[in-house]
């Protein structure tokens, strides 16, 4: 290694030395799916979180088309229940659910776990029930994932032809409902009109945990200028999603990762800009073969960058915004001051 190099991986030391927050993450499918095992935080996930550096995750109760409807409620608690056996077990990791107490955890050298929940489907239309879940620690509720449900309707993987309809009433009064409780509200996923809809009845700070610029891959998922600037202007942020920043494969790299990062910081600013990697390349090859391309048919090809696949490799891109030239003040922005003001506002 030149000297340059050891500088730029110390400084990249200094600025993971702290923790980085992504507000993304599937853990609970596969906590649920490995419910036979034990210590799988540990051996499974916390060799890779400590390389990266991660010190808060966003962990998503996200319920697959084969549990649902009836098993949908269940396989939800069950996969609260893992997180909270599987957090018993280890030191090193902690359920919170204030933003005080993910700064105690931190100060504890923990691993800061944030409870959130991709598509309401274990709600039922059942407002107690969001309830039940806040006491849990479910902190960060997106409505929908790609589907419709009680709440309202996904945006899909294509650039036009989402479900015009926004937010049923039962979707309007989980929205205020949560704006109540302190739950973050994630506008990830949602439909267009959706988006309109939350916004309109809303004043606190939304945000997206994970999505990409539609500018660079023009998907009703992802998200328009517009939109950013909305977030924006309701002092939110937006984590920018790793598996979706071109649609072609060849671009999918990590220099289109950072101008994603560069485009939300162009029409919003340094504030409004944080991670979501949403690493699910791990759950994907676990999946057999026909149902890899039975969810290409119905969602999309995910396009990982080979060398931002998972939490080990949270470094490169740091190192990758250094050669951007960022300064640390932005980079720790991104990495983690940004929702840590999210959670300190909300939670
Ligand atoms: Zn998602």
């Amino acid at each position: 290694m030149t000297a340059k190099e050891t500088s730029i991986e110390r400084r990249i030391d200094r600025l993971h030395a702290v923790g980085i927050v992504d507000f993304h993450f599937d853990l609970l499918i596969d906590l649920y799916e490995k419910r036979n095992q034990s210590d799988v935080l540990t051996s499974h996930f916390l060799p890779e979180f400590e390389a990266g550096g991660i010190g808060v995750l966003g962990v998503a109760i996200y319920i697959e088309d084969r549990y649902l409807p009836e098993m949908g409620l269940r396989v939800a608690l069950d996969q609260v229940a893992r997180l909270y056996a599987e957090v018993e077990q280890t030191e090193r990791f902690a359920i919170c659910k204030t933003s005080a107490e993910i700064e105690q955890a931190r100060a504890a050298n923990k691993i800061a776990l944030l409870i959130t929940m991709e598509g309401v489907e274990p709600l039922g239309e059942d407002l107690n029930l969001l309830h039940a879940f806040y006491e849990l620690g479910l902190r960060s509720v997106g409505l929908t994932h790609a589907r419709r449900n009680a709440a309202g309707s996904g945006g899909i993987f294509k650039s036009s032809g989402s479900p015009r309809d926004g937010l049923t009433n039962f979707g309007r009064d989980l929205v205020r409902e949560c704006e109540r409780l302190g739950i973050i509200i994630d506008l990830a996923h949602i439909n267009p009109q959706g988006f309109e809809d939350i916004v309109d009845l809303t004043s606190k700070p939304l945000i997206v945990s994970h999505t990409n610029a539609r500018k660079f891959y023009d998907i009703e998922r992802n998200i328009s200028d517009e939109q950013i600037k909305i977030i924006g202007q309701r002092g939110g942020v937006v984590g920018v999603n790793a598996i979706l920043v071109s649609p072609d494969p060849q671009t999918s790299t990590i220099n289109c990762y950072v101008d994603h990062i560069e485009h939300v910081m162009g029409l919003t600013g340094i504030d409004r800009v944080g991670i979501g990697f949403d690493f699910c390349e791990y759950l994907f090859q676990q999946l057999p073969e026909s149902v890899r391309a039975e969810l290409a048919a119905k969602l999309t090809t995910p396009h990982f960058i080979p060398d931002l696949t998972n939490h080990s490799h949270a470094r490169n891109l740091t190192r990758k915004l250094i050669e951007r030239r960022f300064s640390d003040e932005q980079i720790e922005k991104i990495l983690r001051g940004n929702w840590l003001r999210i959670f300190k506002e909300l939670l």
